[in-house]
């Protein structure tokens, strides 16, 4: 590990202020579960290591005009017990506990498993569902975009060197909307997703027909996606077993897995069309059950 400087940032804009002086020899450090694996591992790390650990600012969970804003810096276990989004989105939470053991989801922040850019992150596929936004701050100002446009890569996204990822909004239009999360790794805990795929759905409960469906895949491509062709097979379709069972098999073509140590491509694609079908499932008994609840 090379030897660097550690500055600890006081908020967020203290943190966009030691960027802006040190990039791009500067890295972030949240809650270093991702960040102290790849230090020890890299002789050519960063010279600066800017600590965001105690900006409160970016702790919050809240709701706003536009939508349920979770800050970056909101740790997996925080998520797990935040009465908010246990309320709205259930899926975020078995999302988060899915994520490594205790300690790790103590540390572990959402903006830190998004900003790691690797294709199999838990906290991805949810978001996507839910057509999140992401708020990143730098010297030139604020900007905001689909969390789609944010991933690029593998372990890529689209953060300049000297840009703090804020906040991650969930827009106002999808408050309550139903989804779930499933994943599927060799291990009930402390593994990697072999495939995590989420699913949210609005019913037209005149017509009982899926609205604006939306299905994310993880650790089936470069990045997180979207199932965009299974998605519109879905919409104004008759909600049935088959019609989910069609849009898992949809699905699987629009992913490209890669054979690995844990698992086949083969083995994948399986995978996407039974975890596809059964988020669905779940996004749908979920919607029947809130409507019943009224
Ligand atoms: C034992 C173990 C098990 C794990 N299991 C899982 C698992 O099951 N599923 C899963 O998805 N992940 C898993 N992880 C990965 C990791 O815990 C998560 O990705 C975690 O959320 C990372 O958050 P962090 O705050 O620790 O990030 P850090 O390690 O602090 O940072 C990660 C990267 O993001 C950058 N960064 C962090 N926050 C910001 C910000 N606000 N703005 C700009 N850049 C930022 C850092 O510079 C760094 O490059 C595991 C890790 C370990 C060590």
């Amino acid at each position: 590990m090379r030897a660097f400087e550690l500055v600890s940032a006081r908020d967020s804009r203290h943190a966009v202020a030691l960027l802006a002086e040190h990039a791009p020899s500067a890295k972030i450090l949240a809650g270093g579960t991702d960040l102290l694996v790849d230090l020890k591992s890299s002789p050519r790390g960063p010279e600066v290591i800017i600590d965001i650990s105690r900006a409160e600012d970016l702790k919050i969970i809240a709701r706003k005009d536009e939508g349920l804003s979770i800050g970056a810096l909101v740790t997996h276990s925080e998520i797990m017990r935040s009465p908010l989004i246990r309320e709205m989105f259930p899926a975020l939470v078995d999302a988060a506990h899915t994520i490594g053991a205790v300690q790790t989801r103590n540390l572990g922040t959402l903006g830190g498993n998004l900003v790691t850019g690797v294709p199999s992150m838990d906290s991805g596929p949810t978001l996507l569902a839910l057509d999140a936004l992401v708020t990143v701050v730098g010297p030139a100002g604020r900007r905001q975009m689909p969390l789609a446009e944010f991933f690029v890569g593998p372990r890529k996204t689209i953060l300049k060197p000297d840009e703090l990822l804020m906040e991650i909004v969930i827009p106002k239009q999808n408050l309550g909307k139903p989804a779930y999360f499933l994943k599927f790794g060799l291990r009930k805990g402390q593994a990697l997703a072999l495939v995590n795929v989420a699913a949210s759905l609005w019913v037209d409960w005149d017509k009982h027909v899926f609205v604006t469906p939306r299905i994310a895949l993880g650790a089936v491509a470069p990045t997180v996606i979207r199932a965009p062709k299974a998605e519109a097979y879905l919409e104004g379709r008759a909600i049935t077993l088959e019609a989910m069972a069609e849009a898992g098999r949809i699905a699987v073509g629009e992913a490209k897995p890669i054979s690995d140590f844990r698992a086949s491509a083969g083995y994948r694609l399986d995978l996407i069309a039974v975890l596809t079908k059964r988020a669905l499932e779940g996004a749908y008994a979920l919607a029947k059950a809130k409507r019943e609840a009224k």
